[in-house]
């Protein structure tokens, strides 16, 4: 154990610290207000990337336990040591010893600060779901909302998205004359992709009010959309639009007009515990931002808006019963923060929690990162095709999510690569579009670019069974029959001899269908099925709309349409 120099007394100021990591070593600063660490600062370390989730959690933990006493990330044994220990190294700079750190439930919320943070409404979580909530409840009424966000920024998983949304008979559909979509079809794409298990009734509310909240984000939120849209494993139509600058552009535009109409962002404030007055009706929530206890309180209504459950491996491993396994073998495309603390908050007021083993997983992602590649839009509107290690293709590349995912982790290492041909790299300005995420990829070696020979020969497959692969499949597109697989669209040649891009691809999980019970007013249910009063959820952290999976592109469409339900439902203390 160290000597810790300990005064005794209230220290401040910014201290460095640094730790050996897995490679190298972990440099950082922590800043330090009167003995409650308010920031962590890293400020360089060469630990493996798919270890900055676990960096980014552990920051969190310590920051709001204001303790060095945090669960180590499992997965990341070594890099959660080392990181722990320059925390440690920057507090023996700073002369605190860690058991003088400030107990956190001694810190509590002044005066000022309740009268601050008394408003109307009060959103947690400030993704798709908690912005549109936000823009709907100040946009309608006078109400004073209050928007609170446990990371330094707004977006959570729709930052991370392609913001992509589905809505039957959009106006991108009738310009390509797509003319006899229709609500009952979309109910249907999304209760049998569901596999029958989602809310029927909420379920038409989505297929509903798809369109018109697709209009009001274009047209009073100011979201631009693409002139194309795309088709999406499970759809019976092309009928998904795209953003343009995908889900950060999305978030942005969205937080702007959220601000303009002048909801107030609570940054850095993790919201820990839900608030119930003497009759059980929840009248706020107690966060902690900066190591300080902050209760805040709602007149009208709580609105819970936090994710899902992706990046919590526990949980994840507690619910699971589909997949072999979801530890930490398998990666995830959600942001860090996603959780499930709006989940477990609900649970311990009594919520009904449905559908928690429902938990999907995207198919294609890059193997150094988990995230997934937005270069993957090909796949989705093109020629291009899966195979595996011994250059054999497997599956139907335009199934959903989960049989794709199904097939990939039946493949030696679980690993599939797409191939991209080069009239498909032209025609969708590939190389421009998603110029840096080729560059990240090349450099990160799970992408390459050549001649289908280079390309075998790159990932170590074999190049003779690779280019038997592409003719078989360049027969089928000439019969229109895909004999192997029944695959229908874009069943397109490829130019063989052309250039390729290539990369390879491992499943990780994506959405997590499962959480709170609401109604169609998108009040939180009790596990008799009554409303809670003062309690309203939307988007992840419901479990009652998509079922046993939900399909691409519909997360956009249901965190608007349920979020500004919520709103509402607060607003008119429903
Ligand atoms: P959705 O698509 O349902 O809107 P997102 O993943 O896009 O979900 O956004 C959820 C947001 O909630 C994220 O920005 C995340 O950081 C935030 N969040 C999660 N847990 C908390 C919490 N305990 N307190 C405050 N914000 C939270």
């Amino acid at each position: 154990m160290d000597n810790y120099n300990s005064s005794g007394q209230n220290i401040s100021g910014t201290f460095s610290g640094s730790y050996k990591g897995e490679n190298g070593n972990i440099l950082l600063d922590v800043v330090i207000k009167e003995n409650v660490i308010t920031h962590i600062e890293l400020l360089s370390h060469t630990e493996n990337p798919g270890f900055n989730k676990a960096i980014v959690q552990l920051t969190d933990d310590i920051i709001t336990s204001n303790s060095l006493d945090v669960d180590i990330v499992s997965g990341a044994t070594l890099t959660s040591t080392s990181f722990i220990k320059a925390v440690e190294d920057a507090l023996k700079n700073s002369g605190i010893n860690p058991s003088d750190l400030k107990d956190v439930s001694t810190i509590t919320t002044s005066k000022d600060d309740y009268l601050t943070n008394n408003c109307d409404i009060l959103i947690i979580g400030g993704g798709g779901a908690g912005l549109s909530a936000a823009i709907e409840a100040s946009s309608t009424s006078e109400c004073k909302v209050i928007l609170l966000e446990k990371m330094s920024f707004a977006g959570g998983n729709t930052r991370m998205s392609g913001g992509e949304y589905a809505a039957p008979g959009n106006w991108v559909q009738l310009n390509e004359g797509i003319l006899d979509d229709s609500i009952d079809t979309f109910f249907n794409d999304i209760y049998y992709g569901g596999k029958e298990k989602g809310n029927p009734e909420l379920i038409k509310v989505l297929a509903e009010n798809a369109l018109t909240n697709a209009f009001w984000l274009r047209d009073f939120v100011g979201v631009k959309y693409k002139d194309t849209q795309s088709w999406y494993g499970g759809h019976s139509y092309s009928r998904t639009l795209w953003p343009e600058g995908d889900g950060p552009k999305y978030v942005d535009t969205l937080i702007s007009k959220a601000v303009d109409l002048g909801v107030e962002f609570h940054y850095n404030t993790k919201a820990n515990q839900l608030l119930k007055d003497g009759t059980g009706r929840v009248i706020g929530v107690r966060a902690v931002r900066n190591g300080k206890i902050i209760d805040y309180v709602a007149q009208k209504g709580v609105i819970l808006t936090t994710g899902g459950f992706g990046s919590n491996i526990e949980m994840r491993e507690e619910y699971n019963t589909v997949w072999p396994t979801l530890d930490e073998s398998i990666p995830t495309t959600n942001s860090p923060a996603i959780v499930g603390d709006g989940i477990k908050m609900a649970e311990e007021l009594g919520a009904n929690i449905v559908n928690m083993e429902s938990i999907q997983l995207y198919p294609i992602n890059n193997p150094a990162t988990g995230n997934y590649y937005f270069l993957d839009y090909a796949r989705l509107n093109s020629n291009a095709i899966l195979v595996n290690k011994h250059g054999n293709r497997f599956v139907n590349e335009k199934e959903t999510r989960d049989n794709l995912s199904a097939s990939i982790l039946k493949q030696p290492d679980s690993r599939a690569f797409e191939i991209i041909d080069s009239t498909v790299i032209k025609k969708m300005n590939l190389k421009e579009t998603y110029s840096s995420e080729i560059s990240k990829g090349l450099a990160q070696k799970v992408l390459t670019i050549g001649t289908l020979e280079e390309c075998a020969d790159f990932f170590d497959i074999p190049y003779d069974s690779l280019i038997e692969t592409a003719k078989k499949y360049n027969s089928y597109s000439t019969t229109g029959i895909d004999e192997d697989f029944g695959r229908t669209s874009s069943l397109e040649p490829v130019d063989i001899n052309g250039e390729f891009i290539m990369f390879a691809g491992v499943v990780s999980v994506h959405h997590t269908m499962g959480g709170v019970d609401i109604d169609k007013n998108a009040r939180v249910l009790d596990i008799n099925k009554i409303p809670i009063p003062g309690l309203y959820a939307a988007g992840e952290v419901t479990g009652s709309i998509h079922g046993g999976n939900r399909l691409g592109s519909l997360s956009m469409p249901d965190t608007v349409t349920f979020g500004r339900i919520a709103a509402r439902s607060a607003v008119n203390m429903h």
